[in-house]
Protein backbone atom coordinates (compact mmCIF):
# COMPACT_ATOMS: atom_id res chain seq x y z
CA UNK A 1 0.00 0.00 0.00
CA UNK A 2 1.53 3.56 -0.86
CA UNK A 3 2.58 5.73 1.90
CA UNK A 4 -0.26 8.40 0.02
CA UNK A 5 -2.95 5.80 0.01
CA UNK A 6 -2.15 4.71 3.85
CA UNK A 7 -2.38 8.02 4.81
CA UNK A 8 -5.30 8.69 2.66
CA UNK A 9 -7.58 5.63 4.24
CA UNK A 10 -6.34 7.26 8.41
CA UNK A 11 -7.88 10.09 7.41
CA UNK A 12 -11.19 9.23 5.99
CA UNK A 13 -11.22 6.25 9.27
CA UNK A 14 -10.74 9.37 11.73
CA UNK A 15 -13.39 11.63 9.41
CA UNK A 16 -15.53 8.67 9.88
CA UNK A 17 -15.11 7.99 13.46
CA UNK A 18 -15.22 12.11 14.21
CA UNK A 19 -18.82 11.71 11.89
CA UNK A 20 -19.74 8.62 13.93
CA UNK A 21 -18.64 10.03 17.42
CA UNK A 22 -20.79 13.19 16.45
CA UNK A 23 -23.50 11.07 15.73
CA UNK A 24 -23.72 10.23 19.07
CA UNK A 25 -23.39 12.87 21.05
CA UNK A 26 -26.26 14.59 19.23
CA UNK A 27 -28.52 12.12 17.89
CA UNK A 28 -30.96 14.19 17.49
CA UNK A 29 -31.66 17.81 15.16
CA UNK A 30 -31.33 20.57 17.65
CA UNK A 31 -33.79 22.55 16.11
CA UNK A 32 -37.56 22.23 18.10
CA UNK A 33 -39.38 20.64 20.83
CA UNK A 34 -37.88 16.54 21.35
CA UNK A 35 -41.26 15.90 22.49
CA UNK A 36 -44.53 17.86 21.43
CA UNK A 37 -44.76 20.80 23.37
CA UNK A 38 -48.38 20.89 25.67
CA UNK A 39 -49.72 23.93 25.13
CA UNK A 40 -49.68 26.20 21.71
CA UNK A 41 -49.88 29.42 22.23
CA UNK A 42 -50.81 31.74 19.21
CA UNK A 43 -50.04 35.61 19.80
CA UNK A 44 -51.52 38.35 17.39
CA UNK A 45 -50.67 41.47 17.80
CA UNK A 46 -53.47 43.62 15.32
CA UNK A 47 -51.40 45.88 13.21
CA UNK A 48 -47.91 45.64 14.23
CA UNK A 49 -46.41 46.09 11.28
CA UNK A 50 -42.74 45.01 10.58
CA UNK A 51 -41.94 48.61 10.95
CA UNK A 52 -43.43 49.46 13.91
CA UNK A 53 -41.78 46.14 15.67
CA UNK A 54 -38.15 47.45 13.72
CA UNK A 55 -39.24 50.61 15.24
CA UNK A 56 -39.39 49.36 19.24
CA UNK A 57 -37.23 46.76 18.93
CA UNK A 58 -34.06 48.15 20.67
CA UNK A 59 -36.63 49.82 23.54
CA UNK A 60 -38.16 46.27 24.41
CA UNK A 61 -36.87 44.93 27.83
CA UNK A 62 -40.08 43.13 28.68
CA UNK A 63 -42.24 39.81 27.02
CA UNK A 64 -40.97 41.24 23.37
CA UNK A 65 -37.53 41.16 24.83
CA UNK A 66 -37.82 37.92 26.24
CA UNK A 67 -39.29 36.39 22.57
CA UNK A 68 -36.77 37.92 21.05
CA UNK A 69 -33.36 36.38 23.01
CA UNK A 70 -35.02 32.99 23.86
CA UNK A 71 -36.48 32.61 20.16
CA UNK A 72 -36.48 33.28 16.32
CA UNK A 73 -37.44 36.13 15.03
CA UNK A 74 -38.50 36.70 11.22
CA UNK A 75 -37.84 40.52 11.41
CA UNK A 76 -38.93 40.50 7.54
CA UNK A 77 -42.55 38.19 7.59
CA UNK A 78 -45.00 38.87 5.03
CA UNK A 79 -48.75 38.84 5.12
CA UNK A 80 -48.03 38.73 1.40
CA UNK A 81 -51.31 39.04 -0.22
CA UNK A 82 -53.19 42.42 -1.63
CA UNK A 83 -55.93 42.47 0.81
CA UNK A 84 -54.26 43.61 3.94
CA UNK A 85 -56.98 43.68 6.56
CA UNK A 86 -57.95 42.01 9.84
CA UNK A 87 -59.93 39.48 8.67
CA UNK A 88 -58.11 37.71 5.51
CA UNK A 89 -54.84 38.50 7.82
CA UNK A 90 -55.81 36.38 10.81
CA UNK A 91 -57.53 34.05 8.27
CA UNK A 92 -53.74 32.97 7.16
CA UNK A 93 -52.11 33.45 10.39
CA UNK A 94 -53.58 29.64 12.03
CA UNK A 95 -54.47 27.57 8.66
CA UNK A 96 -51.06 28.15 6.62
CA UNK A 97 -53.62 29.01 3.55
CA UNK A 98 -53.56 32.86 1.76
CA UNK A 99 -57.22 34.25 1.46
CA UNK A 100 -57.46 32.70 -2.02
CA UNK A 101 -58.11 29.40 -0.03
CA UNK A 102 -59.38 30.63 3.09
CA UNK A 103 -62.29 32.29 1.16
CA UNK A 104 -61.84 35.34 3.44
CA UNK A 105 -61.08 37.84 0.76
CA UNK A 106 -61.75 41.31 3.12
CA UNK A 107 -63.20 41.95 6.19
CA UNK A 108 -66.65 42.85 4.11
CA UNK A 109 -67.44 41.95 0.33
CA UNK A 110 -70.90 42.47 -1.38
CA UNK A 111 -72.36 39.77 -2.93
CA UNK A 112 -75.36 41.21 -4.65
CA UNK A 113 -76.97 37.54 -4.87
CA UNK A 114 -77.99 38.25 -1.09
CA UNK A 115 -81.62 37.76 -0.19
CA UNK A 116 -81.40 41.25 2.17
CA UNK A 117 -81.36 44.94 1.93
CA UNK A 118 -77.86 45.27 3.37
CA UNK A 119 -75.69 43.13 0.53
CA UNK A 120 -72.52 44.10 2.55
CA UNK A 121 -71.17 40.69 4.19
CA UNK A 122 -69.01 40.52 7.29
CA UNK A 123 -66.75 37.95 7.29
CA UNK A 124 -67.68 36.58 10.32
CA UNK A 125 -71.16 36.66 10.33
CA UNK A 126 -73.66 33.77 9.85
CA UNK A 127 -75.45 34.48 6.95
CA UNK A 128 -78.02 31.96 7.68
CA UNK A 129 -79.91 33.41 10.57
CA UNK A 130 -82.78 35.12 9.59
CA UNK A 131 -82.29 39.27 10.02
CA UNK A 132 -78.63 38.69 9.95
CA UNK A 133 -76.97 41.85 8.51
CA UNK A 134 -73.33 43.03 8.56
CA UNK A 135 -74.07 45.34 11.72
CA UNK A 136 -76.67 43.10 13.40
CA UNK A 137 -75.30 39.79 13.07
CA UNK A 138 -74.38 35.89 14.87
CA UNK A 139 -70.83 35.67 15.40
CA UNK A 140 -69.62 32.25 13.15
CA UNK A 141 -66.75 30.85 11.35
CA UNK A 142 -69.41 29.87 8.45
CA UNK A 143 -67.57 31.81 5.84
CA UNK A 144 -64.00 30.51 6.44
CA UNK A 145 -63.29 27.28 3.66
CA UNK A 146 -60.38 25.45 5.47
CA UNK A 147 -59.28 24.35 8.85
CA UNK A 148 -57.06 25.87 11.69
CA UNK A 149 -54.61 24.68 13.63
CA UNK A 150 -57.02 23.90 16.72
CA UNK A 151 -59.64 21.89 14.22
CA UNK A 152 -56.79 20.21 12.84
CA UNK A 153 -55.45 19.18 15.93
CA UNK A 154 -58.98 17.86 17.36
CA UNK A 155 -59.28 15.71 14.43
CA UNK A 156 -56.16 14.18 15.09
CA UNK A 157 -57.32 13.56 18.56
CA UNK A 158 -59.95 14.86 19.99
CA UNK A 159 -58.68 15.36 23.49
CA UNK A 160 -56.63 18.38 22.61
CA UNK A 161 -59.14 21.58 23.18
CA UNK A 162 -59.17 24.75 20.94
CA UNK A 163 -59.18 28.05 22.48
CA UNK A 164 -59.72 31.32 21.15
CA UNK A 165 -60.10 35.34 22.95
CA UNK A 166 -59.61 38.47 21.32
CA UNK A 167 -60.90 41.63 21.13
CA UNK A 168 -62.05 41.68 18.20
CA UNK A 169 -64.85 38.39 17.04
CA UNK A 170 -63.43 37.92 13.73
CA UNK A 171 -59.95 37.49 14.83
CA UNK A 172 -61.02 35.04 17.54
CA UNK A 173 -63.16 33.30 14.84
CA UNK A 174 -60.47 32.89 11.87
CA UNK A 175 -57.89 32.00 14.46
CA UNK A 176 -59.98 29.32 16.14
CA UNK A 177 -61.97 28.27 12.80
CA UNK A 178 -64.79 25.81 13.37
CA UNK A 179 -64.25 23.51 16.59
CA UNK A 180 -63.23 25.66 18.84
CA UNK A 181 -64.24 24.50 22.89
CA UNK A 182 -64.18 28.26 23.91
CA UNK A 183 -64.29 31.59 22.19
CA UNK A 184 -64.72 34.91 24.08
CA UNK A 185 -64.41 38.58 22.27
CA UNK A 186 -65.21 41.92 23.30
CA UNK A 187 -68.43 42.86 21.69
CA UNK A 188 -68.08 46.71 22.25
CA UNK A 189 -69.47 46.17 25.94
CA UNK A 190 -68.38 43.22 27.21
CA UNK A 191 -66.90 39.68 26.54
CA UNK A 192 -69.27 37.12 24.34
CA UNK A 193 -68.76 33.96 22.87
CA UNK A 194 -70.51 32.22 20.01
CA UNK A 195 -69.44 28.72 21.61
CA UNK A 196 -70.47 29.02 25.52
CA UNK A 197 -73.25 27.17 27.78
CA UNK A 198 -75.09 28.83 29.57
CA UNK A 199 -72.85 29.86 31.90
CA UNK A 200 -69.51 31.29 31.33
CA UNK A 201 -66.74 29.93 33.01
CA UNK A 202 -65.24 31.69 37.08
CA UNK A 203 -62.49 32.76 34.59
CA UNK A 204 -64.26 34.83 32.12
CA UNK A 205 -67.04 35.95 34.98
CA UNK A 206 -64.04 37.14 36.86
CA UNK A 207 -62.59 39.36 33.92
CA UNK A 208 -65.96 39.98 33.01
CA UNK A 209 -66.55 41.78 36.25
CA UNK A 210 -63.19 43.33 36.27
CA UNK A 211 -63.49 44.75 32.39
CA UNK A 212 -67.32 46.27 33.52
CA UNK A 213 -65.34 47.85 36.72
CA UNK A 214 -63.02 49.45 34.28
CA UNK A 215 -65.65 50.41 31.98
CA UNK A 216 -67.35 52.32 34.04
CA UNK A 217 -64.91 54.45 35.72
CA UNK A 218 -63.33 57.26 34.00
CA UNK A 219 -59.07 56.88 33.21
CA UNK A 220 -56.53 59.76 34.09
CA UNK A 221 -53.83 60.63 31.32
CA UNK A 222 -51.37 57.57 31.84
CA UNK A 223 -47.75 58.54 32.70
CA UNK A 224 -45.29 59.20 29.70
CA UNK A 225 -41.57 58.11 30.00
CA UNK A 226 -39.25 60.14 28.39
CA UNK A 227 -39.10 57.91 25.47
CA UNK A 228 -42.36 58.30 24.45
CA UNK A 229 -42.37 62.13 25.63
CA UNK A 230 -39.75 62.74 22.99
CA UNK A 231 -42.44 61.83 20.10
CA UNK A 232 -45.23 64.23 21.87
CA UNK A 233 -45.27 66.59 18.77
CA UNK A 234 -48.96 67.41 17.71
CA UNK A 235 -50.51 67.12 13.91
CA UNK A 236 -53.68 68.87 13.21
CA UNK A 237 -55.33 66.48 11.35
CA UNK A 238 -58.87 67.89 10.72
CA UNK A 239 -60.10 71.11 12.17
CA UNK A 240 -60.99 69.05 15.34
CA UNK A 241 -58.78 65.80 15.32
CA UNK A 242 -55.40 66.30 16.57
CA UNK A 243 -52.76 63.23 16.69
CA UNK A 244 -49.34 62.74 18.32
CA UNK A 245 -49.37 63.76 21.91
CA UNK A 246 -51.98 61.64 23.69
CA UNK A 247 -52.26 59.84 26.67
CA UNK A 248 -55.43 58.06 27.38
CA UNK A 249 -57.81 60.01 29.40
CA UNK A 250 -61.15 58.58 29.23
CA UNK A 251 -64.98 59.13 30.07
CA UNK A 252 -66.56 56.34 31.95
CA UNK A 253 -68.44 54.42 29.66
CA UNK A 254 -67.05 55.41 26.54
CA UNK A 255 -67.20 52.31 24.39
CA UNK A 256 -64.57 53.39 21.52
CA UNK A 257 -62.14 54.73 23.70
CA UNK A 258 -62.28 51.60 26.13
CA UNK A 259 -61.12 49.79 23.53
CA UNK A 260 -58.25 52.27 21.75
CA UNK A 261 -56.08 52.22 25.19
CA UNK A 262 -53.05 49.91 25.95
CA UNK A 263 -55.45 48.25 29.20
CA UNK A 264 -57.49 47.33 26.81
CA UNK A 265 -55.10 44.49 25.69
CA UNK A 266 -53.99 43.64 29.24
CA UNK A 267 -57.89 42.54 29.92
CA UNK A 268 -57.27 40.33 26.86
CA UNK A 269 -54.15 38.43 28.41
CA UNK A 270 -55.52 38.55 31.62
CA UNK A 271 -58.93 36.90 30.31
CA UNK A 272 -56.58 34.31 28.31
CA UNK A 273 -54.10 33.58 31.25
CA UNK A 274 -57.05 32.89 33.20
CA UNK A 275 -58.70 30.30 31.03
CA UNK A 276 -55.06 28.75 30.79
CA UNK A 277 -55.28 28.19 34.44
CA UNK A 278 -58.75 27.24 35.17
CA UNK A 279 -59.49 25.08 31.71
CA UNK A 280 -55.83 23.70 32.92
CA UNK A 281 -54.63 24.32 29.44
CA UNK A 282 -51.65 22.29 28.48
CA UNK A 283 -52.21 19.76 31.25
CA UNK A 284 -54.17 17.52 29.57
CA UNK A 285 -53.52 13.93 27.42
CA UNK A 286 -53.04 16.04 24.39
CA UNK A 287 -51.57 19.45 22.89
CA UNK A 288 -53.87 22.14 23.62
CA UNK A 289 -54.11 25.13 21.57
CA UNK A 290 -55.21 28.68 22.51
CA UNK A 291 -54.94 32.01 20.14
CA UNK A 292 -54.84 35.35 21.32
CA UNK A 293 -55.62 38.29 19.45
CA UNK A 294 -54.74 41.22 20.92
CA UNK A 295 -56.77 44.38 19.17
CA UNK A 296 -55.31 47.93 20.61
CA UNK A 297 -52.80 48.29 18.78
CA UNK A 298 -55.11 48.71 15.59
CA UNK A 299 -57.27 50.95 17.00
CA UNK A 300 -54.85 52.84 18.55
CA UNK A 301 -52.95 53.21 15.01
CA UNK A 302 -56.12 53.90 13.04
CA UNK A 303 -56.93 56.86 16.31
CA UNK A 304 -53.75 58.30 16.02
CA UNK A 305 -50.87 56.85 13.35
CA UNK A 306 -48.23 55.09 14.68
CA UNK A 307 -45.48 57.14 14.34
CA UNK A 308 -46.69 59.39 18.01
CA UNK A 309 -46.72 58.97 22.01
CA UNK A 310 -50.19 56.99 22.00
CA UNK A 311 -48.41 53.87 20.23
CA UNK A 312 -45.24 54.50 22.11
CA UNK A 313 -47.12 54.31 25.16
CA UNK A 314 -49.15 51.36 24.02
CA UNK A 315 -45.77 49.06 22.78
CA UNK A 316 -44.66 50.02 26.24
CA UNK A 317 -47.53 48.34 27.84
CA UNK A 318 -47.39 45.44 25.27
CA UNK A 319 -44.13 44.53 26.25
CA UNK A 320 -45.07 44.70 29.85
CA UNK A 321 -48.06 42.79 29.90
CA UNK A 322 -46.50 40.16 28.00
CA UNK A 323 -43.78 39.69 30.63
CA UNK A 324 -46.79 38.96 32.79
CA UNK A 325 -48.38 36.71 30.69
CA UNK A 326 -44.88 34.75 29.97
CA UNK A 327 -43.98 35.07 33.49
CA UNK A 328 -47.12 33.29 34.34
CA UNK A 329 -46.66 30.41 31.65
CA UNK A 330 -43.48 29.84 33.08
CA UNK A 331 -44.39 29.48 36.70
CA UNK A 332 -47.05 27.15 36.17
CA UNK A 333 -44.38 24.44 34.48
CA UNK A 334 -46.94 24.03 31.75
CA UNK A 335 -44.67 22.45 28.69
CA UNK A 336 -45.79 25.26 26.20
CA UNK A 337 -44.33 26.83 22.74
CA UNK A 338 -45.47 30.09 21.21
CA UNK A 339 -45.53 32.24 17.77
CA UNK A 340 -46.10 35.58 18.03
CA UNK A 341 -47.33 37.69 14.23
CA UNK A 342 -49.67 40.09 12.70
CA UNK A 343 -52.66 40.26 10.60
CA UNK A 344 -51.35 43.39 8.74
CA UNK A 345 -49.09 46.36 9.13
CA UNK A 346 -50.58 49.37 8.50
CA UNK A 347 -49.03 52.91 7.67
CA UNK A 348 -48.43 56.33 9.84
CA UNK A 349 -50.85 59.46 9.70
CA UNK A 350 -50.27 61.56 6.53
CA UNK A 351 -49.73 64.55 8.21
CA UNK A 352 -46.77 63.27 10.18
CA UNK A 353 -45.12 61.26 7.42
CA UNK A 354 -45.02 64.35 5.39
CA UNK A 355 -43.67 66.16 8.06
CA UNK A 356 -41.21 63.55 7.96
CA UNK A 357 -40.20 63.88 4.51
CA UNK A 358 -42.05 61.74 2.47
CA UNK A 359 -43.90 64.08 0.18
CA UNK A 360 -45.76 61.37 -1.63
CA UNK A 361 -47.79 60.76 1.43
CA UNK A 362 -51.29 61.98 0.66
CA UNK A 363 -54.87 61.10 1.20
CA UNK A 364 -56.58 59.83 -1.39
CA UNK A 365 -59.21 61.36 -3.85
CA UNK A 366 -62.74 60.70 -1.98
CA UNK A 367 -64.02 61.01 -5.72
CA UNK A 368 -62.33 57.52 -6.12
CA UNK A 369 -65.44 56.21 -4.17
CA UNK A 370 -67.55 53.58 -6.73
CA UNK A 371 -70.64 55.51 -6.08
CA UNK A 372 -68.86 58.87 -7.15
CA UNK A 373 -67.05 57.17 -10.15
CA UNK A 374 -70.26 55.30 -11.21
CA UNK A 375 -72.43 58.61 -11.21
CA UNK A 376 -69.75 60.58 -13.45
CA UNK A 377 -69.83 57.50 -15.65
CA UNK A 378 -73.72 56.85 -15.93
CA UNK A 379 -74.52 60.09 -18.25
CA UNK A 380 -71.73 59.17 -20.37
CA UNK A 381 -72.79 55.36 -20.89
CA UNK A 382 -76.36 56.41 -21.18
CA UNK A 383 -77.40 54.32 -17.82
CA UNK A 384 -79.54 55.39 -15.13
CA UNK A 385 -79.48 54.31 -11.39
CA UNK A 386 -76.26 52.65 -9.62
CA UNK A 387 -73.70 51.68 -11.76
CA UNK A 388 -70.29 50.61 -9.24
CA UNK A 389 -70.42 49.63 -6.05
CA UNK A 390 -68.04 48.65 -2.98
CA UNK A 391 -66.48 50.41 -0.27
CA UNK A 392 -63.54 52.89 0.05
CA UNK A 393 -61.84 54.05 -2.18
CA UNK A 394 -59.81 51.29 -3.38
CA UNK A 395 -59.33 47.77 -3.47
CA UNK A 396 -62.53 45.17 -4.76
CA UNK A 397 -65.29 47.30 -6.56
CA UNK A 398 -68.40 46.11 -8.51
CA UNK A 399 -70.64 46.38 -11.22
CA UNK A 400 -74.03 46.85 -10.12
CA UNK A 401 -76.01 44.18 -10.52
CA UNK A 402 -78.82 46.22 -12.17
CA UNK A 403 -76.80 47.22 -15.37
CA UNK A 404 -78.37 44.46 -18.24
CA UNK A 405 -75.65 41.65 -19.58
CA UNK A 406 -75.50 43.23 -22.94
CA UNK A 407 -73.96 46.44 -21.40
CA UNK A 408 -71.77 44.77 -18.75
CA UNK A 409 -68.55 44.80 -20.83
CA UNK A 410 -68.62 48.24 -22.07
CA UNK A 411 -69.09 49.53 -18.30
CA UNK A 412 -65.95 47.63 -17.09
CA UNK A 413 -64.15 48.94 -19.91
CA UNK A 414 -64.88 52.38 -18.52
CA UNK A 415 -64.70 51.83 -15.20
CA UNK A 416 -60.87 50.42 -15.54
CA UNK A 417 -60.03 53.67 -18.32
CA UNK A 418 -61.16 56.17 -15.33
CA UNK A 419 -59.70 54.43 -12.84
CA UNK A 420 -56.61 53.93 -14.50
CA UNK A 421 -56.38 57.77 -16.13
CA UNK A 422 -56.63 59.02 -12.22
CA UNK A 423 -53.23 60.00 -10.81
CA UNK A 424 -53.44 58.12 -7.56
CA UNK A 425 -54.49 54.90 -9.34
CA UNK A 426 -50.83 52.35 -9.75
CA UNK A 427 -52.83 49.43 -11.01
CA UNK A 428 -56.61 48.08 -11.77
CA UNK A 429 -57.30 44.82 -12.60
CA UNK A 430 -60.58 43.06 -14.01
CA UNK A 431 -61.81 39.90 -12.29
CA UNK A 432 -60.36 37.78 -15.24
CA UNK A 433 -57.01 39.04 -15.55
CA UNK A 434 -56.66 37.85 -11.69
CA UNK A 435 -58.19 34.66 -12.85
CA UNK A 436 -56.03 33.86 -15.23
CA UNK A 437 -52.83 33.47 -13.31
CA UNK A 438 -51.66 30.83 -10.46
CA UNK A 439 -51.60 31.81 -6.43
CA UNK A 440 -48.47 32.10 -6.57
CA UNK A 441 -45.57 30.92 -3.70
CA UNK A 442 -42.02 31.36 -2.53
CA UNK A 443 -40.20 34.44 -1.40
CA UNK A 444 -43.42 37.15 -1.07
CA UNK A 445 -41.06 39.87 -1.43
CA UNK A 446 -40.57 39.40 -5.23
CA UNK A 447 -44.23 39.01 -5.87
CA UNK A 448 -45.97 41.10 -8.84
CA UNK A 449 -49.05 43.61 -7.71
CA UNK A 450 -51.44 41.18 -9.60
CA UNK A 451 -49.98 38.56 -7.87
CA UNK A 452 -50.54 40.31 -4.35
CA UNK A 453 -54.04 40.36 -5.97
CA UNK A 454 -54.00 37.06 -6.72
CA UNK A 455 -53.34 35.51 -3.00
CA UNK A 456 -56.69 36.97 -1.66
CA UNK A 457 -58.99 36.48 -4.54
CA UNK A 458 -61.89 34.28 -4.45
CA UNK A 459 -63.82 33.92 -7.80
CA UNK A 460 -66.80 33.34 -5.57
CA UNK A 461 -66.80 36.51 -3.72
CA UNK A 462 -64.13 38.98 -4.84
CA UNK A 463 -64.79 42.24 -6.75
CA UNK A 464 -65.43 42.76 -10.55
CA UNK A 465 -62.27 44.75 -10.80
CA UNK A 466 -59.37 45.80 -8.01
CA UNK A 467 -58.08 48.77 -7.89
CA UNK A 468 -54.60 49.58 -6.55
CA UNK A 469 -53.76 52.69 -5.38
CA UNK A 470 -50.00 54.42 -6.04
CA UNK A 471 -47.52 53.74 -2.82
CA UNK A 472 -47.81 56.35 0.49
CA UNK A 473 -51.71 57.30 -1.31
CA UNK A 474 -53.53 56.66 2.51
CA UNK A 475 -57.13 54.96 1.65
CA UNK A 476 -58.20 57.52 4.67
CA UNK A 477 -59.62 59.73 2.42
CA UNK A 478 -61.77 61.74 4.67
CA UNK A 479 -59.94 61.54 8.35
CA UNK A 480 -62.60 61.84 11.61
CA UNK A 481 -62.06 61.19 14.98
CA UNK A 482 -60.83 57.98 15.91
CA UNK A 483 -59.66 56.85 12.20
CA UNK A 484 -57.19 59.18 10.61
CA UNK A 485 -54.55 55.77 9.56
CA UNK A 486 -54.77 52.64 8.07
CA UNK A 487 -53.89 49.74 6.31
CA UNK A 488 -54.97 47.49 3.58
CA UNK A 489 -52.82 47.97 0.52
CA UNK A 490 -50.65 45.98 -1.18
CA UNK A 491 -47.47 47.91 -0.37
CA UNK A 492 -45.06 46.85 2.21
CA UNK A 493 -45.56 49.04 5.31
CA UNK A 494 -49.18 46.83 5.08
CA UNK A 495 -47.75 43.55 4.05
CA UNK A 496 -44.61 43.41 5.97
CA UNK A 497 -44.99 42.11 9.80
CA UNK A 498 -43.12 40.08 12.38
CA UNK A 499 -42.96 36.76 13.01
CA UNK A 500 -41.72 35.40 16.13
CA UNK A 501 -41.40 31.65 16.99
CA UNK A 502 -40.41 29.89 20.98
CA UNK A 503 -40.32 26.56 21.07
CA UNK A 504 -38.29 24.04 23.60
CA UNK A 505 -35.41 22.80 21.42
CA UNK A 506 -35.31 26.17 19.43
CA UNK A 507 -31.76 28.31 19.06
CA UNK A 508 -32.41 31.97 19.06
CA UNK A 509 -31.59 33.50 15.69
CA UNK A 510 -32.65 36.64 13.54
CA UNK A 511 -32.86 35.07 9.71
CA UNK A 512 -33.09 38.29 7.13
CA UNK A 513 -35.37 35.52 5.23
CA UNK A 514 -38.17 36.68 3.51
CA UNK A 515 -41.35 34.66 5.52
CA UNK A 516 -44.83 34.47 4.80
CA UNK A 517 -47.29 33.98 7.40
CA UNK A 518 -48.69 31.18 5.50
CA UNK A 519 -45.17 29.44 6.93
CA UNK A 520 -46.55 29.51 10.78
CA UNK A 521 -49.08 26.28 10.32
CA UNK A 522 -47.08 24.14 8.56
CA UNK A 523 -43.90 25.32 10.93
CA UNK A 524 -45.96 24.80 14.43
CA UNK A 525 -46.95 21.34 12.56
CA UNK A 526 -43.89 20.24 12.90
CA UNK A 527 -43.28 20.69 16.99
CA UNK A 528 -46.35 18.82 17.60
CA UNK A 529 -46.10 15.82 14.86
CA UNK A 530 -49.13 16.94 13.12
CA UNK A 531 -49.38 15.44 9.37
CA UNK A 532 -50.60 17.81 7.11
CA UNK A 533 -51.92 15.84 3.68
CA UNK A 534 -49.84 17.00 0.53
CA UNK A 535 -51.57 20.11 -1.15
CA UNK A 536 -53.57 21.03 1.97
CA UNK A 537 -51.67 24.13 2.80
CA UNK A 538 -49.82 26.58 1.03
CA UNK A 539 -46.46 27.72 3.34
CA UNK A 540 -43.60 25.37 4.35
CA UNK A 541 -42.14 24.87 7.49
CA UNK A 542 -39.16 26.91 8.41
CA UNK A 543 -35.84 24.82 9.33
CA UNK A 544 -34.82 27.96 11.47
CA UNK A 545 -37.69 27.08 13.60
CA UNK A 546 -38.52 23.79 13.59
CA UNK A 547 -37.46 20.27 12.24
CA UNK A 548 -39.41 20.08 9.36
CA UNK A 549 -40.54 16.55 9.07
ZN1 LIG B 1 -56.33 44.22 11.90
Amino acid sequence: MAASHRRCYAAAMRSLFLTAAALVAAPVAAQGPAKPPKLIVAISVDQLSADLYAAYRSHFTGGLKQLETRGVVFANGYQSHAATETCPGHSTLLTGRHPASTGIVANNWIDQRAAREDQNIYCAEDERVAGSNSKTYTVSPEHLRVSTLGDRMKAADPRSRNVAVSGKDRAAVMMGGRAADQRWYWNGKAWASDRAGATPPLSVQNVQKLSAQLFASAQDPLEVPNLCAARATAYQVTPTVSVGNGRFARAANDARAFRTMPQFDSLTLALAASLIREQKLGQGSATDVIAIGLSATDYIGHSYGWGGQEMCLQMLNLDRDLEGFLAQLDQSKVDYALVLSADHGGQDAVERLRAGGNAGAVRADPGLSPADMGKLMAPQLGLSGPVLRGDGVSGDFWLDRGIPAKDRARVLAEAVRRYKAHPQVEAVFTAAEIGRVGVPSGDPSRWSLLQRVRASFDPARSGDFYVVLKQSVSTVARPAAGYVASHGTVWDYDRRVPILFMAPGVKPAAPAAAVDTVDILPTVASWVGLELAPGSVDGVCRSEAATCL
